[in-house]
């Protein structure tokens, strides 16, 4: 079997030898391979694709001919381009070139996550999460939303393209979890990836306190609501970690834990040095009823929940 990564984003189906080959659209006999568009799953058309009789047939036609023809194809600003800029190394991990991240942030119209906060709260809402957090569209699955993973010297270090329900902004996880990384794409191979907190690229702009929470959702949203402070977000339960927060040293730093992964995040906190000094907010354990706490929700479902948008000060949620 062929294990070698593919770099390409339309490739011809023999990769996977379960595939049945179909008719072919100029001799007739079931020879014929067809082109596959990785970032979709889908057949490009029916006639694109080669004949296995090579000698006797020979029909060969590209995905590239078929877009001459009929126009349409990738359009650079919601796909991810078909050849990308080689990723480039930096000593000790991988990163991915900003051009092909700034190619995906646009199409907000298309993606489902900012389609909702549009309908929540707003053009200035857009506005202001897609710019501080660079907020990406594609097309993996559609109406996917990337949280690029930017670090504070402004390096892509991958992104995680997650699907949300464009009616009331929860994750798509039926019948799978609609989690994906730009670095598994098959347009990458290796890789050697060294994640960063979301929105640490943030950091540096001004000196105020750093709240910090699981979710990358949760961060944009907050973000919105507290201007006061810098917001980001771990990305998973147990990625509060010490080369990640590194980063934060001499900040002020408030964590935000999900309702129930409290203890979790103060022993963590307490086991990373730089993190000693963290506070941890309880106001959101004080504010809930047993039923958001059997949920596990997090300060973003509170303020979701908020009838119209207003501006908090951290310090009152301390
Ligand atoms: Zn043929």
């Amino acid at each position: 079997m062929n294990t070698k990564p593919l770099k390409y984003r339309y490739t011809l189906e023999t990769y996977d030898p379960k595939v049945r080959k179909h008719i072919c659209p100029a001799c007739k006999k079931r020879t014929f391979v067809r082109y596959v568009d990785l970032e979709s799953g889908e057949y490009v058309s029916t006639d694109v694709g080669r004949c296995d009789r090579e000698e006797k047939c020979g029909y060969h036609k590209k995905p590239r001919d078929y877009f001459e023809e009929n126009g349409g194809g990738p359009k650079k600003e919601y796909f991810f381009p078909r050849a990308v800029k080689k990723v480039s190394s930096d000593n000790h991990f991988s990163i991915v070139s900003s051009q092909l991240a700034k190619d995906t942030m646009t199409a907000y119209e298309k993606n489902n996550l900012i389609s909702f906060i549009k309908s929540r709260w707003g053009k200035d809402a857009v506005q202001k999460i897609t710019t501080s957090y660079q907020i990406g569209t594609c097309r993996f699955w559609p109406g996917a939303t990337i949280f690029w993973q930017q670090d504070s010297d402004g390096r892509f270090r991958t992104g995680k393209i997650m699907l949300y329900n464009r009616e009331n902004g929860h994750r798509i996880k039926d019948p799978v979890s609609r989690i994906m990384w730009v670095h598994k794409l098959p347009m990458f191979s290796d890789f050697n990836l060294k994640q960063c907190l979301f929105g640490e690229h943030l950091i540096k702009e001004k000196d105020c306190p750093i709240a910090i929470v699981e979710s990358e959702k949760t961060a944009i949203i907050a973000s919105f609501f507290f201007p006061d402070a810098i917001w980001l977000a771990t990305g998973g339960l147990n990625n509060l970690q010490s080369d990640k927060t590194r980063c934060l040293s001499g900040r002020e730093v408030i964590l935000f834990p999900d309702l129930g992964a409290e203890t979790k995040w103060i022993m963590q906190a307490d086991s990373i040095p730089h993190l000693k000094n963290a506070k941890v907010s309880t106001w959101l354990m004080k504010h809930s009823t047993q039923k958001d706490k059997d949920e596990g929700l997090d300060i973003g479902d509170w303020l979701i929940k908020l009838p119209s948008v207003r501006k908090f000060q951290i310090k009152d949620f301390l």
